[in-house]
């Protein structure tokens, strides 16, 4: 009849001989029948609580312990666990008292018959009840918690604002935060979902960590964080703990035994000033996040104004889209000169979008849109063909042959197939590999050393120029300067700009021309807007400049203009310098270009 080989009962009886009865009529149905008899409220408690019994089977009748206070402890230990009666005489009314209080079935002790097809029965119910618990418990897992990183997802955190919101009312503050991992689409890429997934687990562990008690983090899914924080009510407090998260995230990643190094942006919204609900709070710390792009303290503080400057963003998002459709993206050059001879010795290609209508847009403000939405590997194959076009062309005009820098995002230098584009696009155009110039930042050394190091290698032996862009300003760049095959370092605009003031003096562009020098390494210094600057660089070894001093960038046909005079015959340095400042606000004949004097004329940042 039974088909279970092992039956755990605990008796709450105190005749022997009443339970040898009942085990009698257990072991036909069981083949074992582990049990344990005890009658006093200490042993009751205990057995429960060291042991899973199947069923409690207790007598009604106890000198020390009546069923109603066995049943009691038995909820109370353990929930669940079927209680059935056995007793000699019991009344009707004790047996309603009794299942009415949670017993699962009373039996005659003269009716024995009728004990396992209860046990049966009671134990399959438990059985389903337990499953059933299992099933809630997973469907809860399921809705409540992110898959990937176990943390709670946002309908949790959801819940969690709620009951907070209820708490508080308006009577205390509370902060919102939106964490995303920065250009977090280059993992994938490069170093395939497994990783990818490991990193946004270890990242989340990381926020959990510089978190502890503070706050509540939940998975948004993909690699989107939320951080709840109750306690900070000052200003003071919560730029610490996102610091603290912002600190944690640039650590090195150890994932499969390769280093690498991400960043996070932090969009915070603060209760009830920036949201009475959830789902405002959250919108805002959104928008904010979303703004924090460009933050060079990696967050943002949302304010009212961002609602407006939020959608911009958004509507930015979407022309980008349509301006890769519809080819909106020009190239402008700007010239880049060596001081000593005086001669334009390349142009570095900036990349230009005009949607149809509308003014320039800088790249500062699509680039890293194009690099989020991973439309940079598109776009960044237009610029790489359209400018060894264009300096092919120049060429076949007639002009003095010179370099062409082209930018290379991080997504770009990892995409698989860059040796072979770089290779192909430079047979199409026809351009010698070495009037082309790769600029790279140090943001590439985010991870596998081996694979830069060996697409660094062969674009070199191909004959392309590498250049460190904006050096200085990324991490670790001595270490890998060491090992990189770069040929040259381009001193980054705000260590320029440091050169006027007169308490640091320039002494980073001293250090890094330094540096350059005893590699072997040539050094360009970029920004460069002031004759005071062109003229401490050259003194500083640093004979390459490219800056508004000399030109802004400009359309390719105005630098036609300019290299054409150029490219015809030799003339002398005096003479260059009297063509190339041409842009620029000063012109003084006859001398070498660092000498050249731009008056007091900085020139603003623009296109
Ligand atoms: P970058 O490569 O460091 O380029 C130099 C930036 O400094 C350019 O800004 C240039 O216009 C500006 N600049 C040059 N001289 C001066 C000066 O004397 N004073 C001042 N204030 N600024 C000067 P731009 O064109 O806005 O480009 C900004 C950044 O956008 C570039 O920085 C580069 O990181 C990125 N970018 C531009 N074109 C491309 C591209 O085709 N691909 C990629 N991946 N990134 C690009
Ligand atoms: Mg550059
Ligand atoms: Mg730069």
């Amino acid at each position: 009849m039974a088909h279970k080989k092992l039956l755990r009962v605990l008796f709450v009886e105190d005749s022997e001989d009443d339970i040898e009865l009942m085990l009698v009529t257990l072991h036909h149905a069981y083949g074992e029948v582990l049990h344990h008899r005890v009658d006093t409220e200490g042993a009751l408690r205990a057995a429960l609580m060291h042991e899973k019994w199947d069923v409690v089977i207790c007598d009604h009748n106890l000198p020390d312990l009546d069923a109603h206070a066995a049943l009691r402890i038995t909820q109370e230990e353990n929930k669940g666990t079927p209680f059935i009666i056995v007793s000699g005489s019991i009344e009707e009314a004790a047996v309603v008292a009794a299942m009415t209080a949670g017993a699962a079935d009373s039996v005659s002790k003269s009716n024995l018959a009728r004990l396992v097809p209860t046990v049966e029965r009671e134990m399959k119910k438990s059985s389903t009840e337990h499953d059933l618990k299992l099933a809630h418990a997973q469907i809860n897992r399921i809705s409540y918690y992110d898959q990937l990183t176990s943390l709670p997802n946002r309908e949790f955190l959801q819940h969690k604002v709620n009951q907070l919101l209820d708490r508080v009312a308006g009577q205390k503050r509370f902060a919102l935060l939106v964490v995303n991992i920065n250009r977090f689409l280059q993992i994938p890429r490069t170093l395939g979902m497994d990783a990818a997934n490991q990193a946004v687990r270890l990242v989340g562990m990381r926020i959990q960590d510089s978190i502890g008690d503070a706050g509540f983090v939940a998975c948004l899914g993909g690699d989107r964080f939320a951080v709840l924080l109750y306690g900070c009510t000052q200003y003071e407090a919560l730029q610490y703990q996102i610091c603290r998260i912002n600190e944690k995230s640039i650590e090195a990643l150890n994932i499969n035994g390769q280093e690498l190094f991400l960043s996070c942006r932090v969009g915070v919204s603060v209760y009830p000033e920036d949201g009475r609900d959830f789902p405002e709070l959250f919108i805002n710390a959104e928008t904010a996040m979303s703004l924090a792009r460009t933050d060079s303290r990696g967050y943002r503080f949302f304010n009212r104004s961002m609602n407006a400057s939020g959608q911009e963003q958004l509507e930015l998002e979407h022309a980008l889209y349509r301006a890769v459709k519809q080819e909106e993206f020009l190239l402008h050059y700007q010239p880049q000169f060596d001081l000593r001879s005086g001669r334009m010795i390349g142009v570095e290609a900036l990349l230009r979008w005009q949607p149809s209508g509308k003014e320039l847009i800088s790249p500062a403000r699509f680039i890293p849109m194009l690099e989020e939405t991973g439309l940079i590997v598109q776009v960044g194959e237009w610029v790489l063909r359209k400018a060894c076009e264009q300096n092919k062309a120049w060429q076949q005009a007639g002009l003095a042959p010179m370099t062409v820098a082209v930018n290379l995002s991080a997504i770009q230098f990892h995409q698989a197939d860059l040796v072979p584009l770089v290779r192909r696009v430079l047979a199409e155009t026809g351009l010698e590999p070495r009037y082309l110039e790769l600029e790279i930042t140090e943001n590439i050394a985010m991870h596998r050393e081996e694979v830069i190091i060996s697409t660094l290698t062969e674009l070199s032996a191909m004959g392309v120029g590498l250049a460190i862009d904006d050096f200085g300003t990324g991490y670790s760049s001595l270490s890998y300067l060491k090992l990189f095959p770069v040929h040259k370092l381009k001193i980054d605009r705000s260590f320029v700009i440091d050169i006027d003031d007169s308490e640091n003096g320039g002494s980073l562009v001293r250090a890094i021309a330094a540096l350059a020098l005893n590699l072997g390494l040539k050094v360009i210094a970029e920004g460069v807007e002031t004759a005071a600057q062109s003229s401490f660089l050259f003194h500083c070894g640093c004979e390459e400049v490219q800056g508004f001093l000399y030109s802004r960038p400009l359309p390719a046909e105005e630098i036609a203009g300019q290299a054409g005079i150029q490219g015809l015959g030799n003339p002398s340095p005096g003479e260059h310098c009297r063509i190339n400042c041409k842009n620029a606000r000063f012109r003084q004949v006859g001398m070498p270009l660092h000498e050249c004097s731009a008056g007091n004329q900085s020139v603003a940042n623009s296109l």
